[in-house]
């Protein structure tokens, strides 16, 4: 079965890159829900948020130093932002490859939807 998200970190389907290393991609979400709206995923297929750890616990290390190095590149590190993972059928995750959403760029309502 084909992933949406292992394609993109295959460089097989184009994505406006923001962050880019040997185990971690960061790029545009396609329909944006913000003025910034990024989308961290590992390089490798990872299900979901609990599969993490168990297939790489240094991953976690490298998706935060993402995280930060996002917030730096488009400056909202001092206005502040979002980052939510959604995970399963309630959580409303639509790509069963691990993501992170970084929102930010405008005020978020709370709580979500
Ligand atoms: P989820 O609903 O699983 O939390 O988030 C999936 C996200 O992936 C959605 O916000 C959706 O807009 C984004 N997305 C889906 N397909 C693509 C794609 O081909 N390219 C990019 N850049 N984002 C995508
Ligand atoms: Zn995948």
């Amino acid at each position: 079965m084909t992933c949406i998200f292992c394609e993109i970190a295959a460089g097989k389907i184009p994505a406006q890159v923001i962050v880019d290393t040997e185990t971690v991609l960061a790029f545009r979400d396609v329909s944006p829900q913000a003025p910034v709206h990024v989308l961290v995923v590992p390089k490798k297929h990872v299900e979901n948020v609990l599969d993490l750890e168990r297939t790489d616990p240094d991953l976690i290390i490298q998706l935060l130093n993402a995280f930060k190095t996002v917030v730096q590149i488009e400056n909202i590190e001092s206005s502040g932002f979002r980052i939510v993972t959604n995970t399963g059928d309630d959580g409303g995750q639509s790509v069963n490859h691990l993501h992170f959403h970084i929102l930010g760029g405008r005020h978020m309502t709370w709580p979500p939807g």
